[in-house]
């Protein structure tokens, strides 16, 4: 049996807040409601109040401006995917969205459902480092901001405080020779939850090497991590593109990571996962950008 919970819906950001400050740690937010209902049916639910912020319009938005990408946390992975601006000056973030779920799930699951989760195989989470992107918090208070990189603490826990909310998603614009991709593994296709994923940045210098790289994994760790001693090897790599060197530098990424085995894949199986799913992606994505100069 579903347990019984008291039902707020928030009609506006204010109001959200409010709501918030007043039940604490006794609410729970829904917004796309894909994990809370599942967890709700698990009795996985403690608190007793439900707070929905789906029909708060100030969260749902996508802008660029003064070449900062902005996404209201209440914004859906379909409108992510499909957004020509995301598409544009966030390439690995809206293919990340693409990857959720299904149709269904995109249409209903928030960006910020997806982050506040902490879920290590959250999907947007990977590309959003990358991004090197960073949380709006808000409450009462103020707003607060957070790089994506430390808003996790340990699996399905953030610095969020029981007042607080996510509002927004925000990383600077990508622009000419930066480049970025997002991969993942799961069972199968579509409607899966990957045993792993992988995002990418490269910012290509004029000597055609990689200047700056940014290489994040998920479900592979506790949280998602940054692999530092893979990004350096891809900054050494030569600017002959070669398919050997590139699978020499994503070999890093064995030792920087830490799986376990669990009932979707075994931690040897999420090791090989991570190179493959960088040396296809980082390969592909440099072989686009020398065939475009
Ligand atoms: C069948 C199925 C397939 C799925 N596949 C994938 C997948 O491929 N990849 C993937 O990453 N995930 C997947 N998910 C998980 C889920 O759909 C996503 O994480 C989704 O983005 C959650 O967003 P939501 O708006 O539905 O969150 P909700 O269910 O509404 O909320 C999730 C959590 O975030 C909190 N929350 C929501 N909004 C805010 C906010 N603005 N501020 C603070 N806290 C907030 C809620 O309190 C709750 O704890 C799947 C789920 C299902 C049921």
């Amino acid at each position: 049996m579903i347990k019984e919970c008291e039902y707020h819906a928030a009609h506006d950001l204010k109001e959200a807040l409010e709501l918030a400050e007043q039940f604490g740690p006794r609410k729970r937010f829904l917004s796309g409601g894909t994990d809370v209902m599942v967890r709700l049916k698990e009795g996985l639910v403690k608190e007793d109040v439900l707070l929905d912020l789906s029909r708060v319009a100030e969260l749902r938005f996508i802008r660029e401006e003064s070449d900062v990408v902005r996404v209201g946390a209440g914004t859906t992975h379909m409108d992510i995917s499909t957004s020509p601006v995301v598409r544009q000056y966030g390439r690995a973030l809206a293919l990340a969205a693409s990857r959720v779920g299904s149709t269904q799930i995109r249409n209903m699951g928030t960006i910020g459902g997806n982050v506040a989760n902490a879920s290590p195989a959250g999907d947007t989470i990977p590309a959003l480092i990358v991004l090197d992107a960073v949380v709006s918090i808000v409450s009462r208070a103020g707003t607060r901001e957070v790089p994506v990189i430390d808003f996790f603490t340990g699996p399905g826990r953030s610095v969020l405080a029981p007042e607080e909310l996510v509002a927004e998603l925000h990383f600077p614009a990508t622009g000419p020779g930066e480049l970025t991709g997002f991969g993942k593994l799961g069972s199968r296709q579509a409607m899966t939850i990957s045993t792993a994923n992988m995002a990418f940045y490269f910012r290509i210098g004029k000597d055609r090497r990689i200047a700056e790289a940014r290489i994040a994994f998920g479900s592979v760790a506790p949280t998602v991590v940054r692999a530092r001693k893979t990004e350096q090897l891809f900054c050494q790599l030569s600017p002959v593109l070669s398919w050997d060197a590139i699978r020499v530098a994503a070999q890093m990424a064995w030792k920087e990571v830490a799986p376990i085995d669990d009932l979707r894949a075994t931690a040897v199986y999420r090791k090989e996962a991570v190179v493959g799913l960088l040396a296809e992606a980082a390969y592909e994505a440099l072989a686009s950008c020398w065939h475009e100069r």
